[in-house]
């Protein structure tokens, strides 16, 4: 967020830079299972934005005075390449990596089942290859999915997405030159059907009004960024029957489905 407006960010037609309408989402893709030696991946693209996720365990927390002994500890690790913004970036953990660890860890808390692994850790490793805003909810989306691609219990995915305010307007899922010249930024992360909130930040200043409106439009957006998960699970699925040598007409059944 900046204070400084020197960027028009919704043109003469009532269009965002992009071409995008208020509510419309980035394109979005997720890959599920794309690493052999992980217990569970999940790669996504999320408009300019690439991030890869991989889950091992449930094994047993070292160091051992980590451990918890009632239930498991769910450890992400935010990390962003150095070459994934355009002036390299410092390698290594910093403040704001530290924090977006955080907050997903304490998300992805709230729906795996941790009580049925006392002492144990499930280390999700979240890689930001390319970043252009929004690689958080981007991060927690993908590693929900890399999760139950791990077969970890759990009693949902969780979905992500930011909504924002831009000259005035309260937008979806704002790019990078919005999210640097716009007026807020909030991401949510929701466990849909219940809609329960497991993230929820905020940059920047709305009204009580603009805060209820982006708060629509993001929860709205991560009921579609759900389907999109549960198909990249459908897929994987699929793609694990050829492998097994399934028929090829449940195969085809389950592809018509996904
Ligand atoms: P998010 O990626 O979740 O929106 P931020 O709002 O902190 O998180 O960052 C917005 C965007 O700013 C990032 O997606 C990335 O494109 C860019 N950015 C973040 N940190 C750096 C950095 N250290 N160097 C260059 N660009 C960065």
């Amino acid at each position: 967020m900046s204070d400084n407006k020197d960027m028009e960010l919704i043109d003469e037609n009532g269009k965002r830079l992009d071409g995008r309408e208020f509510d419309e989402l980035r394109d979005i893709k997720i890959e599920a299972g794309i690493l052999k030696r992980a217990d569970g991946s999940a790669y996504i693209e999320w408009g300019k934005n690439k991030v890869m996720a991989a889950v091992y365990g449930p094994r047993e927390m070292h160091p051992r005075h980590a451990q918890e002994p009632s239930k498991a500890v769910v450890r992400a690790r935010y990390n962003m390449a150095a070459f994934s913004v355009p002036d390299r970036k410092r390698p290594g953990p910093d403040r704001r990596s530290v924090e977006i660890s955080k907050i997903i860890s304490e998300a992805l808390e709230e729906v795996v089942f941790v009580e049925m692994f006392p002492r144990a850790v499930i280390d999700i490793f979240i890689e930001v290859l390319e970043a252009s805003a929004g690689t958080r909810c981007a991060g927690l989306t993908v590693a929900s999915v890399a999760l139950a691609d791990a077969g970890i219990p759990m009693s949902n995915m969780i979905a992500s997405c930011a909504a924002g305010k831009i000259d005035g307007h309260v937008v979806l899922d704002l790019g990078k030159n919005e999210d640097n010249f716009g007026e807020a930024d909030v991401p949510v992360g929701i466990v849909p059907n219940t809609d329960k909130i497991t993230l929820l930040q905020m940059d920047g200043n709305l009204t009580k009004e603009e805060y209820e409106e982006a708060m629509e439009l993001a929860i709205d957006a991560c009921d579609e960024i759900y389907e999109i998960q549960r198909d990249a699970l459908k897929v994987r699925y699929s793609t694990t029957l050829e492998d097994h040598g399934e028929p090829d007409d449940e195969i085809e059944k389950i592809q018509e489905e996904a």
